[in-house]
């Protein structure tokens, strides 16, 4: 079984991209078949993986337009060990292209049913907002993961969030699961973070991840390199977290005791 996992948080520069390549490069670590699709016209995901968003012919945009299918536009990561669905600027015509279209909120998982019995896991890296590109994202996906930063306004933005999950419950995909709440940037000497994680974990319990991901400048320096962090420095706290938050999800996927 295939697990569609949307990393999305409308609010920016939460971590969804640090995320997301981490942790397709971390599952592939375990041996697990991974597809990343970037679903950001900013291409972060694409470039965090190693692939040059500038010299892509054909991304998601032609697929999610019909134009390509998934098959042919799909990139191995270099640096990575796992697919990639690339994105690049393109994309963000995708928005408006899209409204005109039959079928627009599904076009994604539509996109990605033929090739999904090729991959245990597939991660969705959504833009910062509630776009239809992220109600795509949501309706082609078993189960959401949010990251957050732990700040005053943390718990507000997440009441959209889970709104819109309500509403794509409602009428787009009866299934979509809250996988979990990933607290990052985190750092513990902060008074507030420790508050906001505390409701955080009285607000949602079990979905609070365990595993929490620090503040670690080697996750920031990584992109340059175009590599992810736990590829490119393994060893440093940021990446043992995400490689820890690896083990968790494939724990609480069933996939037994992490590798
Ligand atoms: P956007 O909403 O623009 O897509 P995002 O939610 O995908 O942003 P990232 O791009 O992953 O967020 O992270 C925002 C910035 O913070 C980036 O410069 C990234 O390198 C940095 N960053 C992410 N996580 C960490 C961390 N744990 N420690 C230090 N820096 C981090
Ligand atoms: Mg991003």
């Amino acid at each position: 079984m295939t697990r569609t996992i949307a990393v999305t948080n409308q609010k920016g520069g939460v971590g969804k991209t640090t995320t997301s390549v981490n942790l397709a490069a971390g599952l592939a670590q375990s041996q697990k078949r991974v597809l990343l699709v970037d679903l950001d016209p900013q291409g972060n995901a694409t470039m965090g993986s190693g692939i040059d968003k500038r010299a892509l012919a054909v991304t998601i945009y032609q697929v999610l337009l019909g134009l390509s299918t998934a098959d042919t536009v799909r990139v191995r990561s270099p640096a990575g060990s796992y697919d990639v669905l690339p994105a690049n600027r393109d994309l963000a015509g995708a928005e408006v292209e899209l409204v005109a279209l039959e079928h627009r909120e599904t076009r994604l998982k539509g996109a990605l049913a033929t090739l999904a019995p090729q991959y245990d896991f597939i991660l969705l890296d959504c833009p910062p907002s509630l776009n239809m590109l992220t109600v795509n994202a949501l309706v082609a996906a078993d189960a959401v993961m949010i990251p957050m930063q732990c700040e005053y306004y943390a718990l507000e933005g997440l009441s959209d969030l889970v709104n819109t999950i309500r509403k794509v419950r409602q009428n787009l995909n009866p299934n979509l699961e809250i996988e979990g709440l990933l607290r990052t940037m985190f750092d513990p000497r902060n008074t507030l973070a420790q508050q906001v994680s505390a409701q955080l974990q009285e607000h949602f319990g079990e979905k609070v991840y365990t595993t929490v991901i620090p503040r670690n400048v080697r996750l920031a320096e990584a992109p340059s390199y175009g590599e992810p962090a736990v590829q490119f420095d393994r060893a440093c706290k940021g990446s043992q977290a995400y490689l820890a938050l690896a083990g968790e999800i494939l724990l609480r996927n069933g996939f037994g005791q992490a590798a």
